[in-house]
């Protein structure tokens, strides 16, 4: 069914479990704003493309330091360096019921694989999916399930930066 790809969607807060518990944050984002062919995914993992930009539409806003270094803002909190390019980054999507917290209701999750200063509610996201990683599973650690979202992570960035998925950054 791939490509798939999403309008603009609001970054809800979970758990917090995703950076607090497991040191790998993730996005959420609510699915009653997701296309039909998003929402019928098999639970498990995917990978895309993700774009970033604030609520009211703006990009996230640039700001040179006393000390002469660009940093990137949303919402005047310290995202990133500015010479990192924020315009699209690759991410992996885990569609989900979060077996190993017991949980009964699915979501959709969103780790970026950009490593961020600061934390971006309040932003949008719009992305894209263009493949299947792999099922959701049951883990019986939280060092299996870690290990198992690294390889994810991993196998993502591989794939993503191939010039036949290059071409789907452009259309984000
Ligand atoms: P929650 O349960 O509220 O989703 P998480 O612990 O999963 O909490 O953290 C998610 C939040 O962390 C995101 O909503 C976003 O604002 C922020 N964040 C920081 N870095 C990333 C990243 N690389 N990918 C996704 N979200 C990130
Ligand atoms: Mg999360």
């Amino acid at each position: 069914p791939f490509p798939l790809v999403t309008d603009y969607c609001d970054i809800v807060c979970g758990f917090g479990r995703g950076s607090a518990e497991l040191g790998i944050p993730t996005a959420n984002v609510p699915i009653n704003q997701l296309p039909k062919g998003i929402n019928d995914l098999d639970l498990g993992v995917y990978f895309g493309f993700a774009h970033i930009k604030t609520v009211d539409g703006q990009e996230l806003s640039v700001e040179t330091r006393r000390d002469g270094r660009t940093v990137v803002y949303n919402y005047g909190q310290y995202l990133s360096e500015a010479n990192d390019d924020l315009s699209v980054l690759p991410m992996v999507l885990s569609v989900g019921k979060n077996p190993f917290y017991g949980n009964d209701f699915k979501t959709m999750e969103l780790h970026i694989i950009h490593d961020f200063k600061n934390d971006f509610y309040g932003a949008r996201v719009k992305f894209n999916i263009l493949g299947h990683i792999r099922p959701e599973l049951n883990y019986t650690t939280k060092e299996a399930l870690i290990e198992d979202i690294n390889i994810d992570i991993r196998t993502a960035q591989t794939v993503l930066a191939t010039p036949p998925y290059q071409v789907f950054k452009q259309q984000l």
